[in-house]
């Protein structure tokens, strides 16, 4: 077991941190923040020169073929440098995620026309899952596609969707989810590229969301959006598959980002406890600072061993099941052991995040409580990832619990 980074994977690290420094001080990540959507191009465009947006896509792709141990580097970078986390849902865990998921299973013409320039930082590519009526029960979904001729007819509504004003803007579009029968069952599931400038296809106003309000959150409707069967991803009704091995990579990617958050609410309270004096000390003096202080950091370690852990058993399945895509090949783990380690990563770092901003809050006072600090920022926006952004809270020990206890105890059979 080595636990160094390669040369390799400390210049991206680098490089990557470099940037962020350079060119979003976190005055700007607050005024991002303020002002709302869209994401600005020149984040978009200055990542991707460094191939780190979907930097997992394979180089015969067009992506840069990280790992996805160094992809997941890259958004604790991420999440330290923007801790609003509307980079680190946007960005990481949505494009860069199910962006690898859509590159892993569309054709060489959705490659061309999207995935390619997505690559580049010219559209947007994102996921579209949830509808009205839960996004936890996928068997709920509502959404139709019915095949006639060489296209697919789809009707439908998504909510809650990353992207919705970036991908007005730049174009772009989602991996949607759609039933191909009225049996509800997820084998009736199959997984569509819509563009988002489809006719048929309706944009709604973005959600006022708590946090991460520099990157859209919205919904739209589907009636009668007409696709190509060559936007078809993967096989007819196996989209629930390739949906759940999509989740994994964005999950890996949110936890990263909330180790992100949590570093740098740590890093700001550091500061600020070893600098204010009270009763003739500096507060980092008092145990009732200093103690919570080494707890988190001890956390901290710990989450990002858990990301890492979940990103290098990921690494070792893509390996082995390659391109195209064999996933009967990977033995080493199965599909579902992967899944825990994922959703113990994605449970950890956001929750982590909230902890370390709720505490390092109290040390700042009032300070903390207003926009001095982006304390508050960090606390709204790692929420998302707590309770919903890629799967609710309950959902991540839904599948941890199907490991420890069986198939036989999940909840919903
Ligand atoms: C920042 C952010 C970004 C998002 N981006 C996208 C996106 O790009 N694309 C997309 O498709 N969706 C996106 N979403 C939506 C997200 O995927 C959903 O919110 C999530 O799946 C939960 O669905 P829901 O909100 O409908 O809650 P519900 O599914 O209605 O769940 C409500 C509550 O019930 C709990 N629950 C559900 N089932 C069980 C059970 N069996 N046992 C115990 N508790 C249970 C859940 O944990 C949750 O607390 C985003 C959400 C946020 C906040």
């Amino acid at each position: 077991m080595d636990f160094n980074l390669t040369d390799e994977q400390k210049l991206i690290r680098e490089s990557v941190r470099d940037w962020w420094k350079r060119n979003c001080p976190i005055e700007r990540i607050q005024e991002l923040d303020k002002k709302g959507p869209p994401w600005p191009r020149d984040i978009f465009e200055g990542l991707a020169n460094l191939g780190v947006i979907m930097g997992t896509v394979p180089k015969e792709h067009g992506g840069s073929g990280l790992d996805w141990q160094t992809e997941a580097i890259v958004a604790e970078e991420g999440g330290y440098a923007d801790p609003s986390d509307a980079s680190g849902t946007g960005l990481m865990g949505v494009e860069t995620g199910w962006g690898f998921n859509i590159d892993r299973w569309c054709n060489e013409e959705v490659r061309e026309k999207f995935v390619k320039p997505a690559i580049k930082g010219q559209k947007f590519l994102g996921i579209a899952d949830t509808e009205p009526v839960g996004g936890s029960d996928l068997s709920m979904h509502r959404t139709t596609a019915k095949r006639v001729g060489d296209e697919w007819i789809i009707n439908g509504e998504k909510v809650f969707i990353t992207g919705t004003e970036e991908a007005r803007e730049m174009s772009g579009g989602w991996w949607v989810l759609a039933k191909t029968d009225e049996s509800g069952s997820h084998k009736s599931e199959t997984a569509l590229f819509v563009p988002a400038n489809t006719e048929g296809l309706e944009i709604h106003p973005v959600y006022n969301d708590l946090g991460g309000g520099a990157f859209s959150h919205g919904s739209f409707t589907m009636r009668n959006v007409r696709v190509p069967d060559s936007y078809r991803m993967g096989e007819e009704n196996k989209g629930f598959y390739y949906t759940m091995g999509g989740f994994d990579n964005a999950r890996i990617l949110v936890a990263a980002g909330g180790v992100g958050i949590a570093r740098r609410v740590l890093e700001v309270g550091t500061e600020y406890i070893k600098q204010r004096v009270l009763f003739g000390k500096p507060i980092a003096k008092f145990e009732g600072i200093q103690f919570p202080l080494v707890d988190l950091y001890i956390e901290l370690e710990s989450a990002r061993f858990l990301y890492q852990r979940a990103a290098w058993m990921h690494d070792i399945r893509y390996k082995e099941e390659g391109m195209p895509v064999k996933t009967s090949e990977a033995t080493t783990f199965k599909p579902t052991e992967v899944a825990k380690w994922v959703a113990m990563a994605k449970w950890t770092g956001p929750h982590l995040a909230a902890k370390a901003a709720i505490e390092v809050m109290h040390w700042l006072g009032a300070a903390g409580y207003c926009d001095e600090y982006p304390i508050e920022m960090a606390l709204r926006g790692c929420l998302g990832g707590c309770v919903a952004a890629e799967g609710a809270g309950n959902i991540q020990k839904i599948v941890i619990g199907r490991e420890l206890l069986g198939r036989e105890y999940i909840p919903y059979k």
